[in-house]
C-alpha cells in the first residue's frame, strides 16, 4: 500500500529502530508512548486490520501471539504486560495497517 506509513516503515523508506524483526514481523517503538515500555508488532503483509483476517493469516496469528510474550521478557516486564489491538475508527484505529501494541513497565490501571 504505497500511502500505507507502517508499509514505507517496514520499505525502509521512513526510519524507524527495530526492537526486532523476522521473515513475518517488524517490531518499532511507538513514536508517542503511552507506558515506558511501548512496543507496535507490525505484520509485513499489508492488512488494514482484524477485520481484514482470514483462515490464510492463521499462522501469522500464531507466531505473534507466541512472540509477545518473549519480547516481554526482553524489554525487562516480569511482573507482566498488556496487549491492545485497536480496530476500525470506532475501535481508535489510527493506522489502518494492523499492529499490536504491548505495554508494560508501570501499573496499568484497569479497565
Ligand atoms: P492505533 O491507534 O492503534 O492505530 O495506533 C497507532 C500508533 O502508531 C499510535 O500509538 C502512534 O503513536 C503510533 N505511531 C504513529 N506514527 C508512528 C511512527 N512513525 N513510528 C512509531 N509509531 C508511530
Amino acid at each position: 500500500m504505497s500511502d500505507c506509513l507502517f508499509c514505507k516503515i517496514i520499505a525502509g523508506e521512513i526510519p524507524a529502530p527495530r526492537v526486532y524483526s523476522d521473515d513475518q514481523v517488524i517490531v518499532i517503538p511507538d513514536i508517542n508512548p503511552k507506558a515506558p515500555a511501548h512496543l507496535l508488532v507490525i505484520p509485513r503483509q499489508h492488512l488494514a486490520s482484524l477485520d481484514a483476517l482470514t483462515p490464510a493469516e492463521d499462522g501469522l496469528i500464531a507466531h505473534i501471539m507466541r512472540l509477545l510474550p518473549k519480547l516481554a521478557q526482553e524489554q525487562g516486564l516480569p511482573n507482566g504486560f498488556r496487549t491492545v489491538i485497536n480496530t476500525g475508527r470506532g475501535g481508535g484505529q489510527e493506522i489502518f495497517h494492523l499492529h499490536i501494541h504491548l505495554l508494560g513497565g508501570t501499573p496499568l490501571p484497569g479497565f
